[in-house]
């Protein structure tokens, strides 16, 4: 991967303090595709092992964005899809929707590279909001995000960096926020 444009890291004592983080991510994300439109497609790729807390990022993401549903983990059906309301939704010319396309993956049991040309999922890449665990198992395109968890004692480290000035200005905000 190219370098990143910007980088936030912290140390996550446990689930409850990923669960935070998460919900902070949701809000400025939410704030920006209310403000600047879901554009081309925004891309977060999920790194860590397993039982890193990519799921729980994930979960806590979709319930601060309102969803109240259940949210299954993709392991099986390596996609799990959500429409979203974006709350404060500014309508302008470029944006006729207040609602987003959200695809959840985990590619954890994609086969090969194939498999995930074959599912069609690339069609799924543009204008939604992206959120994937195990990105690695795919040839995807460079994310605007990528969250990379890992243990760190009884708790996580996590890495936020960005790698496109959506990116950029999503991880400005994430360190800013407190
Ligand atoms: P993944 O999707 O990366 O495989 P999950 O989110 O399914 O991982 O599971 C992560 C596990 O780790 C859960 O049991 C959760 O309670 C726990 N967990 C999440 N974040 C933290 C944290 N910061 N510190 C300690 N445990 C955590
Ligand atoms: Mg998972």
């Amino acid at each position: 991967m190219h370098n990143a444009l910007g980088k936030y890291s912290v140390v996550l004592q446990d689930e409850m303090a990923t669960q935070i983080l998460a919900e902070k991510f949701a809000v400025v994300l939410m704030e920006h595709i209310a403000t600047h439109g879901i554009g081309l497609g925004i891309q977060c790729h999920l790194s860590g092992d397993l039982g890193a807390g990519k799921t729980t990022w994930v979960r806590a993401l979709l319930r601060a964005c309102g969803y109240t549903g259940r949210v299954k983990s993709p392991t099986y059906t390596l996609c799990e899809p959500y429409s979203l309301t974006l709350k404060n939704f500014r309508a302008n010319a470029n944006e006729k929707h207040a609602y987003i396309d959200v695809y959840h993956f985990d590619l954890y049991r994609l086969r090969d590279a194939r498999e995930w040309e074959e599912a069609g999922f690339r069609d799924y890449l543009s204008g939604a909001l992206c959120l994937i665990e195990w990105p690695e198992r795919a040839l995807l395109p460079v994310p605007d995000v990528i969250i990379t968890l890992s243990e760190k004692g009884s708790g996580r480290d996590a890495q936020i960096e960005a790698y496109s000035p959506v990116g950029k200005i999503l991880v400005d905000h994430l360190s800013y926020a407190r």
